[in-house]
């Protein structure tokens, strides 16, 4: 999608360091992180969100990546938050569906709210 910023980011057209990449997916660090360890994971297709008929094959692709870019980061042991925001009441502000994960320190409340 072409005014798309995660898009952008995904198919290289706005160059950022990718943490972790496959043929389905990118993950990159969150511009304001929530967390020591705040990575986006999105898909490089398009979808708005959760909102979208999103197929299942693209939440497997997310959430099978989503371990690995915890062994990237540091964090596969010590643990970590996958969050994903939906809709204006979960203060979802890119429409483009990605899966945060949050770590590196233990959690507190704010966290659940923040991300
Ligand atoms: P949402 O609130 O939609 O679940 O999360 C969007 C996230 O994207 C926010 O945490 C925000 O900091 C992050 N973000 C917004 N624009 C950019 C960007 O251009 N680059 C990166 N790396 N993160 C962004
Ligand atoms: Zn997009």
């Amino acid at each position: 999608m072409e005014d798309c910023i995660f898009c952008r980011i995904a198919n290289g057209e706005i160059p950022v360091p990718l943490v972790y990449e496959d043929e389905r997916v990118a993950a990159f660090a969150d511009l304001h992180p929530q967390a020591p360890v705040h990575v986006l994971i999105v898909p490089r297709v398009h979808y708005s969100g959760m909102q979208d008929a999103v197929p299942g094959e693209v939440y497997a692709a997310l959430y099978e990546a989503a371990p690995k870019v915890a062994r990237a980061m540091g964090v596969a042991e010590s643990g970590y938050r996958l969050i994903v925001n939906t809709g204006p009441d979960a203060g979802q502000t890119v429409m483009h569906l990605h899966v945060h994960l949050l770590g590196g320190a233990p959690m507190s409340e704010g966290m659940v709210r923040l991300a």
